[in-house]
Parts: structure tokens; C-alpha cells; sequence
């Protein structure tokens, strides 16, 4: 196990912000995984597990215990009538999709371009345009954190308990991928449609469709755009119950919405908008909204504490508009000790 101290975070994230770790250590199979918790057991630190850094804000203050990077590779391919692809939790997602798309099995083509790891996906049921990883996850090999720390927050709840070490997904083959999303229809139908190809043209054909639009809202990560130093969206889209809906429709005509298990959705990226944060914006110098998508706030050139600050700027704005406290997607690293 190569322990290392004093690690800057910044760059193991997409928002490129963060602090030092204590320690800091790259887990590249199981034993490593249990070696280093077992150091943090030891010591009583607290251990906080990390992947492609995508959906994490570290504070500027940095972590003081032990961060675990998962690194385990390999993808294993199986083929048959219902395919099968296994991989470690660090292989990079999009690497996963990239090896399934020309073989032509369909399931994860509307998640191509999604940043991060095969560990990472599970986690938050990682999803875009109308596609999600809940649909092709067959089973998730874990390794739970059994040890315990004062106040640990491996105890208190399932989220953060399980180190995810391999996924497995089955996927289909020869058939056409089916498209729920309006706007990913319109785009494939751009590319020519899917009626007069194969079904594995398909699927390329849907990668390729998927990969265009979410360049076009800087939801790839380009190191030459920075409008991608961010999580993606930073907020999810609330649900509110039929009557929470009815009585927001009445005060706003134009609100877009869309069923959703047990109520209504909303775009949050509407609520945004309409509570005075246009694309773009900036509040101080560090931290902005991407100019692209209204969701995403974008590290600027500043700290953690600007885009929490604008987080909650944001936050306390779409609150007092519409009286909806929307939610951070992606997890504030925070340590308990
Ligand atoms: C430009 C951009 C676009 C994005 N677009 C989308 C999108 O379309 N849809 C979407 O759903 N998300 C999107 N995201 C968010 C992000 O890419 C996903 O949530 C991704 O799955 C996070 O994976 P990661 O490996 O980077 O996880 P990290 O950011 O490293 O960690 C995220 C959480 O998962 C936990 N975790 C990570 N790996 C493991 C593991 N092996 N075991 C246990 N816990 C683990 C961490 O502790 C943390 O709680 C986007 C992000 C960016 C930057």
C-alpha cells in the first residue's frame, strides 16, 4: 500500500477545487481496499472513498483523514443473448460504453460521456436522457466498512458504508435502441434515423447523437472548456406532491413539468432561471453558472467556499421565488471528526 500525506485534492476532481488529504492512498484491488481501511480503523481516521471526482466538492479546508481512490481495472465482455459486461470500480465509465457500443448491445448508450467510474454509477443511479444504470445493473460487489469511528458516518447510514468493487450489467443485443427523450429523438432523426440502419448502427448512431448534444451544454469533460469544471448539474430536479404543483401552476402558467414516481417533477434549471440566474451568471469573481446549462455551476478560478457560497445564493433565491428548497447533487465532503 503506497500511503501518501499532504495530497491536494484539487486535481483529482472535476470542479478542480479542494483542499490537502491527510493521507491519501490508490486502491487497485480488494486487498488494498481492506488494507487501507483497516489503517484508517486503526488510527481512527476517517476514511472517505473517491472515483473520477465528478460528483464531489472537497472543502478548501481539505479532508483530514484517509481518501481512498479506487483504481481497480478490467473490463470482462460476456457474450450471448443477453450480454453481459463486468468491470472494476475505476475503470472510467465512458471506457465501459465505448467497449459495448460497436458490438452493437444496447442499454447504456444514452449514458455515454457521463465523467467518472464504473464504481461511481451505482451510487446516485446515474442517468441521461431517459436512460438509467438501475435498468442494466445486474449486481454490484461491495465491500462493506464494518469499522467504526466516533460519530462515523460509515454508521449512520447506507450511503458511504459500501465500497463499491465491480459492477456487472446486462445489456441487449440485436435490437434497436429506444429513445424516450424528445430532444435525443430529434437529434438521432438529425443524424438520419435510426429506420434505415442495423441495430449496432443504431446504437453507434445514438452514442454519437448523445455525444453531440451534451457537448453543445458542456456536459463532456473538455480540459479546454471551462465551463466543465464543474459536477454537471448541481442540483436535482425536485418532485412535489399534486397539490404542491397545483398551487405553484396557478402563480407560474409556464412551468414545465413532468410525471414522476409519487408527484410531479420540476426542471430545476427552469426554477434557476425564473428566480434571476440566467446562464452564466456570476456572483463574485470565483464561481459561476455554466454558460450553457443553467444547472451547472462552474469553478471560475476561485474556492471551494465561492461555489458553495453561489450554491446557496441560488438556493436562497429559488426558495424565496418558489418556495422550493432544491437539493445538491453532488456530495459536500465533510468530515466528522
Ligand atoms: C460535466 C459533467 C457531466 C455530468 N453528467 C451527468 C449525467 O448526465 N448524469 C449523471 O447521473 N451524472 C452526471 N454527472 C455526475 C457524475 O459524473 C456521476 O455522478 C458519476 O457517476 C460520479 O462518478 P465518480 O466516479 O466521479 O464519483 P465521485 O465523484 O468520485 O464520487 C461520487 C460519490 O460516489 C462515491 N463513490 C465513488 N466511487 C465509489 C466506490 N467505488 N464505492 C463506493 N462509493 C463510491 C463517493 O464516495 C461519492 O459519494 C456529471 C458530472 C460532470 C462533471
Amino acid at each position: 500500500m503506497e500511503l501518501r500525506e499532504h495530497v491536494p485534492l484539487a486535481p483529482y476532481t472535476t470542479f478542480g477545487l479542494g483542499g490537502k488529504a491527510r493521507y491519501f492512498v490508490e486502491c487497485g484491488s480488494e486487498d488494498e481496499v481492506r488494507a487501507a481501511l483497516a489503517y484508517a480503523a486503526e488510527r481512527r481516521l476517517p476514511a472517505y472513498v473517491l472515483g473520477g471526482g465528478s460528483n464531489v466538492v472537497f472543502l478548501d479546508s481539505g479532508f483530514p483523514g484517509l481518501i481512498l481512490r479506487l483504481t481497480i481495472g478490467g473490463i470482462e465482455l460476456r457474450d450471448g443473448p443477453s450480454p453481459e459486461v463486468r468491470a472494476g470500480a475505476g475503470v472510467d465509465w465512458d471506457t465501459l460504453v465505448q467497449n459495448v457500443v460497436p458490438r452493437g448491445w444496447t442499454g447504456v448508450e444514452c449514458l455515454s460521456g457521463i465523467p467518472g467510474t464504473v464504481g461511481g454509477t451505482p451510487i446516485q443511479n446515474v442517468g441521461a436522457y431517459g436512460q438509467e444504470i438501475a435498468e442494466s445493473l445486474v449486481s454490484v460487489e461491495c465491500l462493506e466498512c464494518a469499522f467504526g469511528y466516533r460519530d462515523s458516518r460509515f454508521k449512520r447510514a447506507d450511503r458511504g458504508r459500501y465500497v463499491v468493487l465491480e459492477v456487472t450489467l446486462r445489456l441487449a443485443r440485436d435490437q434497436k435502441p429506444r429513445i424516450r427523450y424528445p430532444e435525443l429523438q430529434r437529434a438521432v432523426a438529425g443524424l438520419g434515423g435510426l429506420d434505415t440502419v442495423t441495430p449496432t448502427e443504431a446504437v453507434g448512431l445514438v452514442r454519437q447523437a448523445v455525444l453531440a448534444l451534451r457537448r453543445s451544454k458542456s456536459m463532456v469533460l473538455d480540459p479546454a472548456d471551462p465551463n466543465t469544471r464543474s459536477a454537471g448539474s448541481f442540483f436535482t430536479n425536485p418532485v412535489l406532491s399534486a397539490a404542491a404543483f397545483a398551487d405553484l401552476a396557478q402563480r407560474w402558467k409556464e412551468i414545465p413539468s413532468f410525471p414522476a414516481d409519487g408527484g410531479v417533477k420540476v426542471p430545476a434549471a427552469w426554477l434557476v432561471e425564473h428566480a434571476g440566474f440566467p446562464k452564466g451568471y456570476r456572483s463574485g469573481a470565483g464561481a459561476g453558472i455554466s454558460t450553457r446549462h443553467a444547472l451547472a455551476l462552474v469553478n471560475r478560478g476561485g474556492t471551494s467556499a465561492d461555489l458553495l457560497a453561489l450554491a446557496e445564493e441560488v438556493r436562497a433565491g429559488v426558495e424565496k421565488q418558489f418556495g422550493i428548497r432544491l437539493a445538491y447533487e453532488p456530495e459536500v465532503v465533510r468530515s466528522e471528526t
